[in-house]
């Protein structure tokens, strides 16, 4: 099998499911690795996406990552059998002549291309990624068919932001999320408690109830939040202070009893390790969010879970970030704790895959080969007209 072409294009991305909200003028990049290898009279095509909340990666993924594929000799990308890509392979070729460290958003461009090339060889092989992947770590031969998930938003509304807050918890509820994420660190910590409360009262308790503080806190804000949040009892708090301000980080984790959840914008294996020497972080408590995108892809995000279980840490405590249908796989493949859902934000990738329902927090992994995009009906739309 030989790649032809691998098409990139910026789509822009919202939090809300009213796009017409201002989102900072995020976007995204959607990817498609189009090949020679024909099924039902198309040819076989993986696709992927930047993740969402770093923007699209045209420039990186243009210049310099997808033309050391294109120009790569099939040998250099093809496993043993010669009939299938191997993504191992491909992360190597894509990452020839990358040094160490300085990641900038070269991670997140390696990401999208390998997503797009893991979705590419599990439809090769006619395996969902789960099963595919599975295979190829040599994992167990039973895996689940769906896994847990939590439903992220509630981002800050411009106006009426109380009321269309509880709208939206509400409607997750609805659709069978029992637990929810919400942002906080954008206004008072009074007004961040009205949030909190009002979001509470819409599910089961603060029990349920994650915050995500979006890396915003200096020390003295973030040990104030810290004690303002501490008596509610919540799910977990996220994403504290600057993802490398582990002194904050740790200060926090000495007095905060409630789970503590990191690590969403960190992109290597060697940042992971100094989370966990210096993040103060709570190996039968705490929460790691890396993202398997933002992570320089599979490959990255492997390194990631292999290097922190080794030091003491269990599986269950990986959630990725992203809220998307890679991540299922990824949950259920590598027995992680669950994986983040998007119900309403970042249209075309928001949500399940179309008309599959949420049960009790519960989400069925996709069942076709490769991610499944092609039953989420807004991201294969988008896909489509990408190609
Ligand atoms: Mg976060």
């Amino acid at each position: 099998m030989r790649i032809l072409d691998i098409v990139e294009r910026a789509i822009p991305v919202s939090r809300y499911v009213d796009p017409a909200l201002p989102s900072g003028g995020l976007t995204t990049s959607l990817l498609a690795v189009v090949t020679d290898v024909m099924r039902a009279g198309k040819p076989v095509v993986g696709y992927g996406f930047a993740s969402i909340g770093r923007f699209a990666q045209s420039g990186l993924i243009r210049e310099r990552f997808a033309p050391r594929v294109l120009n790569a000799a099939p040998t250099a990308l093809l496993d043993d059998s010669e009939t299938n890509i191997d993504p191992f392979r491909a992360w190597r070729v894509m990452m020839t002549g990358e040094k160490p460290g300085g990641h900038g958003e070269r991670c997140v461009a390696v990401g999208t291309l390998d997503m797009a090339i893991w979705d590419l060889a599990a439809k090769i092989a006619m395996q969902p990624l789960h099963r595919f992947l599975a295979d190829r770590l040599g994992h167990q031969p039973a895996l689940p068919s769906r896994v847990r998930a939590y439903a992220g938003g509630g981002y800050y509304f411009p106006r009426n932001d109380i009321a269309l807050l509880s709208d939206e918890i509400k409607a997750f509820a609805d659709r069978g999320f029992i637990d929810v994420k919400i942002k906080i660190g954008g206004t008072t910590l009074d007004q961040d408690r009205r949030r909190i409360d009002a979001a509470a009262t819409c599910i089961a308790g603060p029990a349920h109830l994650a915050v995500d503080a979006m890396n915003s806190y200096d020390h003295d804000g973030a040990r104030e939040a810290a004690r303002a949040l501490a008596p509610l009892g919540l799910w977990w708090f996220e994403d504290i202070c600057d993802p490398l301000d582990f002194e904050t980080q740790a200060s926090v984790a000495e007095t905060y009893p409630g789970s503590i959840a990191a690590g969403e914008a960190l992109f290597s294996s060697a940042e992971a390790k100094l989370l966990d020497l210096y993040g103060g972080l709570r190996r039968a408590q705490d929460i790691l969010l890396f993202d398997p995108v933002h992570c320089y892809g599979l490959s990255g995000y492997l390194r990631i879970i292999n290097d922190l279980t080794s030091r003491g840490w269990p599986r269950r405590a990986f959630w990725p970030h992203g809220g998307h249908l890679f991540s299922l796989h990824l949950v259920a493949a590598l027995g992680l704790g669950g994986a983040e859902i998007n119900p309403h934000a970042f249209h075309p990738f928001r949500g399940t895959a179309s008309g599959v329902k949420v049960c009790d927090g519960w989400v069925a992994v996709p069942d076709v080969p490769g991610i499944g995009f092609e039953l989420h009906d807004e991201a294969s739309q988008a896909f489509q007209a990408l190609l």
